[in-house]
């Protein structure tokens, strides 16, 4: 028992309960996001989620635009949101749903309310309606119009549709019970008037339905069997089954709610996201320092990544947020073996090899990732100028520093061990070249034994290294002080985007856009989709190489 607790999601025991008791015969979930935004990791969950029990039970996976209310839905949302979801590998085959498409027979459904007595049109102002309404320990109040005839509500529902009325005159509402414990079922209203023209049926609708009563009518329509959505909508799930039994239709869908995905200071509500965008403090929905899933892939994330990241979250039903850095992990495990360990450095500064000839070049050897051989080898022009990281030199080293400091000999990966002799300094003080001698018997794979070195520094040759802009990212949000400030505003980390330029191996000349590598010592690195030129490179730090984040057991 235990066992199987373990090893299957909540969900899936459900699915399999609903299977054993013949309840259903087969499987069939949906992905149903409003297209007022980009999607989300949290999305990312369900869709994987959705799909993913389809795949399992062999049964079926719809994509449905679930556009119900015209106000803050476009199509530039439905274009980025089926490119995401393809990108993350959840094929919908040929059943790409919108649930505009439905609205007559939403119509047509709450004509039937209406004639079976379950549905009125009420004139109550909208606030009205809610003080009506009573409280979580008082009961309702009928509306006055709760006891129209059927063929007044039928006529006054058809004066609706026919734009009789303006916004807010007149609402239609399913006659359930005023005194109700639970709310949502004190006679919510399910169609409303409002003139919008709709991305989809333009103006040919002036009333749209509301989204408790065209949800499970979109479902059913479908044979949608398990209906699985986040866990706000528990509380209306008896509206859900409502609906879907007055409606009598023969295919019951089901609702199950799980617990949203929430990560630790990071912003993913699409209208958090949405505000950074709109109040430009990042460069559009994909910036690289957001979670939407057009951001990750711009980043370089990949979607086995996200699809690891999903699996290790987990299905639960009580609220909890998972750590950025497992995000980073997934990243991490995914690329260490498959991609090329290259050399970059990002704070440059100039190495001469004193005893090395000038104008000479010669190729060395390096194996593309030493974890991975079927990634090979490629070849690094040596030379006498050479860029090393900044930090790589100290004219006064601290206890335990093994890097170039005057007098110490290092590896310079795939090459020599150089030994540094002087340096120049500029009229401020700063360290513009280091001055070194490489001894010749002591190349990489060589076998040469003769002595150590403590140290191993990567570098790039001057002459006909690559230059890039390298941007490195930070949370967006100041870990230390949470998302929010006191007065309600984003508490944004000013340190969130460093720019550094820097000086790439020649291998990376023609990278391009999402190719990503690793730069040994600095992380990892991805071509930026919409900055990056041929000319002028611009790489996204997908992540850094060390983390201190241990998965949980
Ligand atoms: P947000 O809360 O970010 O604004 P939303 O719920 O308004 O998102 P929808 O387009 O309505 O966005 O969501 C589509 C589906 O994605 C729904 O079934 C919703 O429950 C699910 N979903 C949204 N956010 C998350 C999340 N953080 N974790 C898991 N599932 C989510
Ligand atoms: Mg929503």
């Amino acid at each position: 028992m235990e066992n199987e607790a373990v090893s299957k999601n909540f969900i899936e025991a459900e699915i399999d309960k609903d299977l054993a008791e013949g309840v259903y015969d087969t499987v069939h979930t949906r992905f149903p996001p409003e297209p007022n935004g980009y999607l989300h990791i949290g999305h990312a969950k369900s869709i994987l989620l959705n799909y993913g029990l389809a795949r399992k039970y062999n049964g079926k996976f719809n994509m449905r635009f679930d556009d119900t209310n015209p106000t803050k839905e476009r199509i530039e949302f439905v274009d980025a949101i089926k490119r995401d979801i393809q990108w993350l590998g959840a094929d919908w085959e040929d059943r790409l749903f919108f649930a505009s498409d439905y609205f007559p027979q939403m119509y047509e459904a709450a004509v039937k309310l209406i004639k079976k007595g379950k549905a009125y049109v009420c004139d109550l102002t909208a606030e009205e309606i809610r003080e009506y309404r009573g409280t979580l320990t008082e009961p309702g109040k009928n509306s006055p119009y709760r006891d129209r005839s059927t063929e007044e509500n039928l006529e006054l529902f058809e004066n609706m549709k026919n734009g009789v009325y303006g916004d807010g005159e007149k609402v239609l509402r399913a006659k359930i019970d005023m005194a109700s414990p639970n709310m949502n079922m004190r006679d919510p209203v399910i169609y409303r008037v409002a003139h919008m023209s709709h991305h989809n049926t333009k103006d040919q609708w002036c009333i749209y339905p509301m989204y408790d009563f065209a949800h499970p009518i979109e479902d059913a329509i479908e044979g949608i069997t398990h209906s699985i959505c986040t866990l706000e909508f528990e509380d209306h799930r008896p509206l859900y089954d409502w609906v879907v039994r007055e409606l009598e239709y023969p295919h019951a869908p089901r609702q199950i709610e799980f617990a949203k995905l929430y990560l630790t200071n990071v912003v993913t509500g699409k209208r958090y996201i949405k505000k950074l965008v709109e109040d430009k403090i990042v460069d559009g929905w994909d910036d690289p320092r957001l979670v939407s899933i057009a951001a990750l892939r711009r980043r370089g994330f990949t979607p086995e990544s996200i699809r690891l990241f999903v699996e290790l979250c987990g299905v639960s039903k009580s609220h909890s947020s998972v750590d950025y850095a497992m995000l980073e992990y997934c990243i991490r495990e995914d690329l260490k073996m498959k991609r090329s360990r290259m050399m970059a450095v990002l704070d440059p500064i100039k190495l001469i090899i004193d005893n090395y000839p000038e104008g000479q070049v010669e190729y060395l050897d390096a194996a593309n990732n030493l974890e991975n051989e079927a990634l090979g080898f490629r070849k690094i022009p040596f030379c006498r100028e050479l860029y090393i990281e900044r930090e790589d030199f100290m004219e006064e080293p601290p206890k335990k520093y093994f890097r170039l400091f005057p007098g110490n000999e290092v590896r310079l990966m795939h090459a020599y061990f150089v030994k540094c002799v002087s340096f120049v300094k500029d009229e401020n003080g700063r360290v513009t070249e280091v001055h070194g001698t490489y001894d010749p018997e002591t190349k990489a794979g060589s076998g040469f034994t003769g002595r150590k070195v403590k140290g191993t520094i990567h570098w790039v040759p001057a002459p006909c290294a690559v230059d890039a802009e390298v941007r490195l990212y930070d949370n967006l949000i100041d870990e230390e002080k949470g998302v929010y400030n006191e007065d309600g505003s984003m508490n944004i980390n000013p340190n969130s985007l460093i720019v550094a330029h820097a000086k790439l191996e020649p291998a990376l000349k023609d990278a391009e856009a999402y190719d990503s590598f690793q730069f040994v010592r600095n992380g990892f690195f991805c071509v930026d989709a919409k900055d990056s030129r041929p000319d002028a490179l611009v790489f996204n730090r997908i992540v850094s190489l060390k983390s201190s984040f241990k998965l949980p057991k």
